[in-house]
């Protein structure tokens, strides 16, 4: 995907510029209960607000399904982005009409305005003309920064920027189009991929297409014991899809072809139950019992896998190693992140439960990007064009000349 122009290459001062953004944050009894998805969109409100833009800020929240529903108005974001970002957020209830078009017209020079969610509108996610019109009508540019939903073709993300021009990327898209865009590219090799999760089907994709790209592939997490199933052994009750048996040889398979170091875990944490995991134990992988399933890879394949990440140029990492949501199960997730964060390589996770995983762990910090998509980011991995960024101008060639010579 060709780079898209940035909130840097346009002029903003006295504009009204529509600003998508991903405020879709959980809220109980009108509080923000988690402001991380506020604060990640801050540089790019501080920067337009600095240069003079009159900001109309536009997101959904929930699945109010094309009603109005309280429970999911945007009323307890704009309180807390004025709290985060230090200054007024004035809120409209509803994020089209007259009402919208008034409060956006008395916008000074770096003022900001919060719409009412999108959703309430079924014109949204159906990308409805009409209803990107009527969007449209109080600004003059457009900017995305909500990452998130950029693979979705809605009227705020498709639909908008076909009609404000300019339509550039804030820094939040910038970033993850950069640092996915790179490793997809021209990674620094060696090139790892750590895939885990639940599911294999949930992954063909993505591992189609970075078997592509990669030097080595390490799998983990519930959808290895079809990998291993494949390969003859005893996976006992563990996640199995056997309708996905086939596919996974065809990936040996191309692996070895294409001379990708597949790795595979060595042991796993076993027991009979999830919910009552009392007799966990380490088993290696030639035998599990009939009766116990494996909720986790074992502290010989992290060691294995680490060994590997220790040597990557570039990692991107996506779906946790076990169920890392109980703690007799974290081990080999927790083992992996460490072995990410501590290694020298451009290190990229993206997974909604991946990043919940790194982000439990506080190790957010020491990964060189966490992306911001979970749906987006795997369909980014996929080498799937992404809506909501082609939905955006393409960055002059003189401006990516500048970059390319700046990065060498
Ligand atoms: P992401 O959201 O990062 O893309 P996925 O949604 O694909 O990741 O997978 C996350 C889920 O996979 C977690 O809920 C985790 O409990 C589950 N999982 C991981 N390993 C196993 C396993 N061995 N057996 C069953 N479920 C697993
Ligand atoms: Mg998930």
């Amino acid at each position: 995907m060709k780079p898209r122009k940035t909130i840097r290459e346009i002029e903003v001062d006295g504009r009204r510029v529509f600003v998508r953004v991903d405020f879709n944050v959980p809220v109980e009894n009108g509080e923000v209960t988690n402001d991380k998805r506020i604060r990640a969109t801050i540089p790019t409100i501080n920067y337009l607000k600095e240069h003079g833009a009159r900001i109309i800020l536009a997101s959904h929240l929930g699945r109010p399904k094309g009603e109005r529903k309280p429970e999911f108005s945007l009323a307890p974001v704009a309180k807390r982005a004025e709290e985060i970002l230090g200054t007024p957020v004035k809120f409209v209830e509803d994020c089209i009409g007259p009402e919208v078009e008034k409060a956006a017209a008395e916008l000074e020079n770096g003022e900001i305005l919060l719409l009412e969610n999108l959703r309430f509108h079924k014109g949204e996610t159906k990308n409805d003309p009409e209803f990107a019109r009527a969007l449209a009508k109080s600004a003059e540019l457009y900017v995305n920064d909500a990452f998130g939903t950029a693979h979705r073709a809605h009227a705020s993300t498709v639909g908008v920027p076909a009609l404000l021009k300019p339509a550039v990327a804030g820094f939040l898209i910038e970033a993850e189009l950069k640092y996915l865009g790179e490793a997809l590219s021209n990674p620094k090799r060696p090139f790892v991929a750590i895939l885990g999760g639940a599911k294999v089907s949930d992954k063909i994709p993505v591992i189609e297409s970075l078997l592509e790209k990669v030097d080595a592939l390490l799998i983990g997490g519930g959808m290895a014991f079809t990998f291993l199933k494949a390969q003859g052994y005893d996976v006992g009750r563990s996640l199995l899809e056997e309708d996905q048996i086939e596919m996974a040889r065809g990936f040996l398979k191309k692996a070895k072809e294409r001379r990708v170091k597949l790795l595979l875990p060595v042991d796993v944490v076993v027991a009979s139950d999830m919910k009552n995991p009392e007799d966990a134990r380490t088993v290696p992988i030639d035998t599990i019992l009939s009766d116990q399933a494996g909720y986790d890879i074992g502290v010989e394949t992290v060691h294995r896998f680490g060994d590997v990440i220790r040597e990557a140029g570039t990692v991107v990492w996506n779906g946790p190693m076990g169920v890392f949501e109980k703690e007799q199960f974290a081990s080999g997730t927790l083992g992996i992140a460490q072995a990410v964060a501590t290694s020298s390589a451009v290190s990229i996770v993206g997974g909604g439960d991946s990043v919940a995983a790194v982000s439990r762990l506080q190790l957010e910090n020491r990964l060189t990007h966490v992306s911001t998509g979970g749906g987006a980011t795997i369909e980014f991995l996929e080498g799937k064009e992404l809506p909501g960024v082609a939905a955006l101008d393409e960055a002059e060639s003189s401006a990516r000349e500048a970059a390319v010579e700046g990065a060498a």
